[in-house]
C-alpha cells in the first residue's frame, strides 16, 4: 500500500531518509528560550517528503494549508 505525501499526494518511501513523519506531543516551554522539550512524542500516520515540508515552510504552497484546518 502506498502512503501518500501530505503535501503533494505522491507516494512516499517510508525507508527513505528524506521522508518525514508527523508527530504529536506536549511542549514544555523554557523560560530562557531556546529549544523546547517535547514530552510524550508520538508518531502520527502522516508522512511527507522532506522537500515538500521545506517548500511548505517557505510558503511556496500556501493553498495546501487548507489540509490542516
Ligand atoms: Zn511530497
Amino acid at each position: 500500500m502506498d502512503i501518500p505525501c501530505e503535501f503533494c499526494g505522491n507516494p512516499v518511501n517510508l525507508k527513505a531518509r528524506n521522508t518525514l513523519q508527523k508527530v504529536t506531543g506536549w511542549e514544555k516551554k523554557r523560560s530562557q528560550g531556546g529549544a523546547n522539550q517535547i514530552i510524550l512524542r508520538e508518531p502520527l500516520p502522516n508522512f511527507a517528503h522532506a522537500l515538500c515540508v521545506d517548500e511548505y515552510k517557505q510558503g511556496i504552497h500556501p493553498d495546501q494549508a487548507l489540509l490542516f484546518n
